[in-house]
């Protein structure tokens, strides 16, 4: 007999930001801690299909799953939570609900009525959550709505999931912002009130609210919440400020959350603890010692845009004991003379140049490899940070006259990076570069061999452009090592330099298959070199 499969839905109130990605995969964690499995879904109501086409300056970082999809940063921190691969479908957008009501239409998927958002987008809503459910093996389907109740942009999806509780085991999440106004500092519960009042104009009554704020939340509140809002005491969750985000589903956990749902859905524990996970988020807690590491960027101003890159220096330094400050370095300012590389990056112990599109900062960017390698600072190089570091090498190594990647320059007389050929006819934007998990093959005997310990591995990817085949045996006689190519293809995957601390670039994204329980090794060895080199 199929599982019976239960639903929690998570949804935010009053405004964006408030960290209901975090919510929802801490309450996966805790179930998942209790043997329960938790598979999540993320429903975003933009039109767009998927993330792909998205600045991250203005949404913050595309994350890529194995299967290639470019997705919201929370199914990243989804995975760096529960310790498993997500798909395509537990992505859930606008545009893709569309696209797909759409097609079937055209196909006479509802031959004979005219296609309404209820039943009929409602209907599909509720069928694919159900579903991944079965599909997944799922006990609980955990479904966190993108943006604010209120939006126009969710308004469908959070009837269906109202529709849903109708024929299912489901329990509602709301998650609301409790803000301290006077300087008496008392913590003001009316927004959440009237937060709580639309949701149940839509027909849906929160079974638990997760209070943000700064500071603990005071009794006095938390009794009005629960008084006002219709909510158990004991179902008002406090969510305050803590030093990790780590420490959240232990937070929550403390306070009776699992359960909490586990009652209201009729679940009962499979006792499985969290003791790893909390060896873990101690040792974030309790760093031996602390590094500083250089990120270069022109998304600086917005530190979602590489929100993994962090978390993965997290996962990195709660094995070796170290906590990593970041420094983040925009390189359009060293373009115009206004910093030099030299001086930005001298309390640096680690330089990461992470991945990137379009020619701005670049020059930026070659400037601080030059001063990593030239200096021995440990370097890691994700993507494009690996592909300008070839043109560095190629410039002042090799001497290449004004090497470049022809993404930057399409005339340059040394088009040391190139656009991979298969990509040279596509003119569509959406999912149309390079995408996914690949296999990597590694060479016997390199650092990237003792590091992976293998002579395989599989990594995210997502470019269009390449080391340019034509002149790999220019750089290998220039001492420059490709370690790591696609097997049954000549595309260099990983490069690094010997007789440096750590010098290394990947073509992949090391960063997006990082998790606390399972930190990437690329990312402990840079950590390791850099405590290396405070020494
Ligand atoms: N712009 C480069 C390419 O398309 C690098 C991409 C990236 O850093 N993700 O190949």
């Amino acid at each position: 007999m199929p599982k019976e499969v239960r639903f929690i839905v998570v949804v935010g109130s009053l405004m964006s930001g408030l960290g209901k990605g975090i919510t929802s995969a801490s309450i996966g964690r805790i179930l998942q801690g209790q043997g329960i499995k938790a598979v999540p879904i993320k429903f975003d109501g933009y039109l767009n299909v998927d993330c792909g086409t998205m600045n991250p300056f203005r949404h913050g970082e595309v994350f890529v799953l194995d299967d290639g999809t470019e997705c919201d940063m929370d199914l990243g921190t989804y995975e760096r939570f529960l310790n498993f691969d997500l798909k395509s479908e537990n992505s859930m957008t606008g545009g893709k609900l569309f696209r797909y009501v759409i097609d079937k239409e055209r196909k006479g998927g509802y031959l004979g009525y005219d296609v309404q958002i209820v039943p009929h987008l409602t209907n599909e809503i509720k069928r694919w959550v159900k579903k991944v459910g079965e599909d997944r093996d799922a006990d609980v389907v955990l479904i966190e709505v993108g943006g604010t109740v209120g939006d126009l942009e969710n308004g469908y999806f959070l009837e269906a999931m109202r529709q849903l509780a109708l024929e299912e085991k489901v329990a509602f999440v709301q998650v609301t912002y409790v803000p301290t106004m006077d300087a008496v500092g008392e913590q003001k519960t009316k927004p959440t009130q009237h937060a709580t009042r639309l949701l149940a104009s839509l027909g849906i009554q929160p079974d638990v609210i997760v209070c943000r704020e700064g500071e603990k939340l005071k009794q006095e509140a938390k009794k009005k919440i629960s008084l006002f809002c219709n909510v158990p005491e004991e179902a008002i969750i406090d969510n305050p400020d803590v030093a990790t985000i780590y420490e959240v589903p232990e937070l929550f956990e403390k306070q009776g959350l699992g359960k909490l749902l586990m009652d209201k859905l009729d679940l009962k524990s499979r006792g499985r603890d969290m003791v790893e996970w909390t060896k873990l988020v101690e040792k974030i807690g309790k760093p031996r010692t602390e590094i500083t590491i250089g990120i270069t960027g022109k998304y600086t101003a917005l530190k979602d845009s590489y929100v993994s890159i962090k978390e993965a220096l997290v996962h990195a330094g709660a094995k070796l004991g170290c906590r990593a400050s970041l420094k983040w370095i925009e390189t359009t300012d060293i373009e115009e003379g206004k910093l030099k590389a030299d001086d930005a990056l001298k309390d640096c112990q680690g330089i990461i140049v992470p991945g990137g599109f379009g020619a701005r900062g670049t020059e930026g960017k070659i400037e601080c490899i030059r001063h990593a390698r030239y200096h021995g600072v440990p370097y890691l190089g994700l993507c494009l940070g690996m592909q300008l570091a070839v043109v560095e090498y190629a410039r002042n190594v090799c001497s290449l006259k004004n090497a470049n990647s022809t993404e930057m320059d399409e005339k340059t007389e040394n088009p040391v990076i190139d656009i991979l050929p298969e990509q040279k006819t596509v003119t569509e934007k959406g999912a149309t570069m390079r995408l996914g998990g690949q296999d990597v093959e590694i060479k016997e005997g390199t650092n990237a061999h003792k590091i992976y310990g293998a002579l395989t591995a599989r990594e995210r990817f997502r470019h269009r452009y390449e080391v340019n085949p034509d002149y790999i045996e220019r750089f290998e006689a220039g001492g420059l090592i490709f370690s790591g190519k696609a097997p049954k293809s000549n595309i260099m995957q990983v490069m690094e330099l010997p007789g440096h601390a750590f010098f290394m670039g990947t073509q992949f994204h090391p960063e997006l298959s990082s998790r606390l329980e399972r930190p990437h090794p690329l990312f402990v060895a840079f950590v390791e070199a850099a405590m290396k080199m405070k020494k």
